[in-house]
């Protein structure tokens, strides 16, 4: 059975004390003190023994304990200068742990990883979040699964279906890459500080090939981005800023058996995929 001893109030305020140490709010830091959570974030990463993980912000290694005595090898990379110091006291004693201090959106992922399958496995900092789930998928890394918690709000987005008002260019993106599902909803109570906002946990099965068939991916997202930009217009309106002829944009529409006056929020992503490639063919 997995033992996290870090994940405990006592223990985290302890170990903030001895190192003279304030969550910094800037820095997104609101820690993990609740053992059950820790657990099912790894459980949820379906860690194996010699499984690589991607840690994104282990913090004062709460996470990172779960995740190392599932038998994990943890890279983690972190941005706080003063955490690493901490982490080598806190997580002494577990071998299969790399600790890399860097802005993970400044980090060379493919140099640090190599080329072998790898997971993601995080409590994100919310400040960041979108960015940091948009690059680890639009750089199309090697990596199988990425559980992480969100806020929920964000969760909710990426598993948006078309129609509602959380659908977005987030949803699309993320499931265009994977196969998002909300694995459990976390309330403040089990951080230190306690955030303002829900929490979700997301797990993200990677696709080995996107949702759908696309000609031009850049095409595919700059169509969706378009879309969602101004998501109250109709579609032809809201496609102008691609700077394509308007007969242009019908005709894709039409082409793709999209009604013009449909909002870009109602698309599925077969149907983004379609008038994409209508686009694509006349360029
Ligand atoms: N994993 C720990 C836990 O669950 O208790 C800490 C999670 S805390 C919500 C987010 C962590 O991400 C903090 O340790 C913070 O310093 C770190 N962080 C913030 N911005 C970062 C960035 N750009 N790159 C890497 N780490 C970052």
């Amino acid at each position: 059975m997995l033992t996290p001893q870090i994940a405990d109030k006592g223990v985290t305020r302890h170990i903030l004390k001895a190192f003279g140490l304030h969550a910094s709010h800037r820095l997104g830091q609101n820690f993990l003190i609740s053992p059950a959570v820790v657990r099912a974030v790894v459980e949820a990463a379906e860690i194996g023994a010699g499984d690589r993980v991607l840690e994104i912000g282990p913090g004062i290694g709460t996470l990172t304990q779960g995740l190392l005595e599932a038998g994990a090898e943890v890279t983690a990379v972190e941005l706080d200068k003063k955490l690493p110091a901490v982490l080598a006291e806190t997580l002494r004693g577990y071998a299969h742990l790399n600790v890399v201090q860097g802005d993970i959106l400044k980090t060379d992922i493919p140099s640090l990883m190599g080329g072998e399958p790898f997971k993601v496995a995080a409590n994100l900092p919310y400040y960041i979040t979108t960015p940091i789930l948009l690059s680890l998928l639009e750089q199309k890394l090697p990596i199988t699964r990425i559980v992480t918690m969100v806020q929920k709000e964000v969760a909710a987005r990426m598993t948006a279906r078309p129609g509602g008002r959380d659908y977005g260019a987030l949803s699309v993106a993320v499931q265009y890459h994977t196969e998002p599902e909300i694995a459990l909803d976390v309330p403040p109570n089990c951080f230190l500080p306690e955030p303002e906002v829900d929490s979700a946990v997301i797990v993200c099965a990677v696709r080995k090939t996107p949702a759908v068939d696309v000609k031009d991916e850049k095409m595919f997202f700059r169509v969706v981005k378009a879309a969602f930009g101004q998501r109250r217009k109709t579609l032809t309106n809201a496609l102008k800023p691609l700077g394509v002829p308007k007969e242009q944009i019908e005709a894709a529409l039409a082409g793709a058996k999209v009604d013009a006056a449909r909002r870009g929020e109602t698309l599925s992503l077969s149907e983004f995929a379609a008038v994409a490639d209508g686009l694509t063919e006349q360029a």
